[in-house]
């Protein structure tokens, strides 16, 4: 399997060159030359690891053995605390909740890296290569990354993350983490000037190539590919191929809905994909009237939804576009440019007839919570919660799945603001308030924190 660029002028890669790279060098998004057709019946009540390593094989391609994907996923899925690994919970005649959170880190990013940490060190190891990946966080990406990374044999991890303005269970989740290949670094500013010090060193040339930079943000196809195979055991489960399935997926960076989507090119038989937001609802208002524009970023009650712009949004503007490279690129260059996004019209129908928009505000999400639990007893995260009450916006008998994407116990104040109580940590996490953190501090300048992550590279050799 080979990919390609949204923008047309990247070299297309083989999926070891794409999990490497990330981001194409021409500012694009990497894509599959072609989407494989899922054999549906063969997949069946397979176990989820198997099912996995089986959807994902054709994008592999001849990178990796067919045994050895096989080994990286069941290792990867054997970190689950769920014999399911991503179990269904129904909570109406045709509504589902999809858990996506019974990984090391309580959140949807882990079923993606646990996995991509270990296909960096397989190909690292048959390249003889290593690497440094260098994020920022917010919260869920970092420690979901932390959890992927730590002790791999081939790979150095630093994430720097804002000193004081993450939760503390998310901060906990980086920090008290001992792994020698692991760095947390607390910096004196907020996450933008976090982002901006990754972009800094990514956009050094010198120092990139000098500690072999890379990363691990939504754009990397391997995370979307990863993303693809619960939403086929979930359609599976509830029917597919005889039954239509539609899925709601509490939507940040576009890159989980985007994995439904991918499911359904891959010929699974989903009806429609709603795409659930907070106040922060550039995709609502694109759906709703073509108006994809930038607004500032809000904070609210679901963080991992507080986005201006979806980067993987480029990869479905690129296929409603009829995969039309040239026309790709201008756009998001127009869009970079006055913030505004010019899709045309037809390309703009074509994705409302998938994707349906929904937007909730934190009062809505609260008493929402609240109905959840008092109807059903299930206690669903500020995000699984936004995803439920957009499935709710469309009943039919069409089996609608919501993307349970938190444990609510990632969230204890808004669980308790709705509630009342706080959810308990599930027992590996119990003692996490006790555990030591392990972290350095920074002033929010390059210079620092480029020898820093230099000394930190440099230590084995
Ligand atoms: C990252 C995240 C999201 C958003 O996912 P995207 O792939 O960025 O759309 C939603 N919910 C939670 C809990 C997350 O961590």
């Amino acid at each position: 399997m080979n990919y390609i660029s949204t923008r047309g002028t990247a070299q297309p890669r083989d999926f070891a060159g794409v999990l490497l790279a990330g981001l194409a060098e021409d500012g694009g998004l990497f894509m599959p030359e072609t989407w494989p057709q899922a054999d549906l019946h063969a997949l069946r009540g397979l176990p989820y690891a198997e099912l996995a390593a089986a959807l994902i094989q054709p994008f592999v391609g001849d990178t990796i053995a067919a045994p050895t994907l096989r080994r990286l996923c069941a290792e990867a899925y054997a970190t689950f605390r769920h014999p399911a690994v991503v179990p269904l919970v129904q909570l109406d005649t045709n509504l589902w909740s999809l858990e996506l959170f019974h990984g090391p880190t309580l959140a949807f990013k882990d079923v993606a890296m646990q996995l991509l940490g270990r296909l960096f060190d397989h190909v690292l190891t048959e390249r003889n290569q290593r690497i440094t990946i260098v994020g920022a966080t917010s919260g869920d990406t970092g420690s979901a990354a932390i959890e992927a990374c730590k002790n791999r044999a081939r790979v150095d991890i630093v994430i720097l993350h804002p000193k004081g303005r993450t939760s503390e269970v998310q901060r906990r989740q980086m920090t008290t983490v001992d792994a020698p290949n692991v760095r947390n670094i607390a910096i004196d500013g907020n996450f933008d000037d976090c982002q901006d010090l990754v972009k800094a060193m990514f956009a050094d040339e010198a120092f990139r190539t000098e500690i072999h930079l890379s990363a691990v943000n939504s754009i990397n196809w391997a995370r979307i590919a990863a993303q693809i195979p619960y939403y086929v055991a979930a359609a599976l489960a509830l029917g597919a191929p005889a039954r239509e399935v539609a899925f709601s997926v509490p939507t940040g960076n576009f890159g989980n809905v985007l994995a439904a989507w991918a499911a359904s090119r891959m010929g699974v038989p989903i009806a429609g994909l709603t795409v659930a937001s907070n106040r922060n609802d550039i995709l609502t208002r694109f759906l709703a009237a073509n108006d994809m524009s930038v607004r500032g970023v809000e904070p609210s009650l679901s963080p991992s939804m507080d986005i201006g712009v979806s980067s993987n949004f480029e990869r479905l503007l690129f296929e409603l576009l009829d995969r039309d490279p040239i026309l790709t690129a201008s756009i998001m260059q127009g869009f970079r440019a006055t913030g505004r996004m010019a899709t045309p019209h037809e390309a703009w129908q074509r994705a409302k007839t998938m994707f349906h928009g929904f937007r909730l505000d934190d009062a809505g999400t609260i008493a929402e919570i609240r109905r959840i639990a008092a109807e059903t007893g299930y206690l669903a995260d500020p995000h699984t919660a936004i995803g439920i009450a957009a499935a709710r916006a469309r009943p039919g008998t069409t089996p609608i799945i919501a993307a349970a994407t938190a444990h609510p116990a990632k969230f204890p104040d808004a669980m308790e603001q709705a509630t009342g109580a706080r959810p308990a940590l599930p027992p590996h996490l119990a003692d996490l308030y006790e555990r030591a953190e392990h972290f350095t501090e920074s002033p929010n300048t390059l210079a620092h924190i480029q020898a820093e992550v230099r000394a930190f590279a440099a230590r084995n050799t």
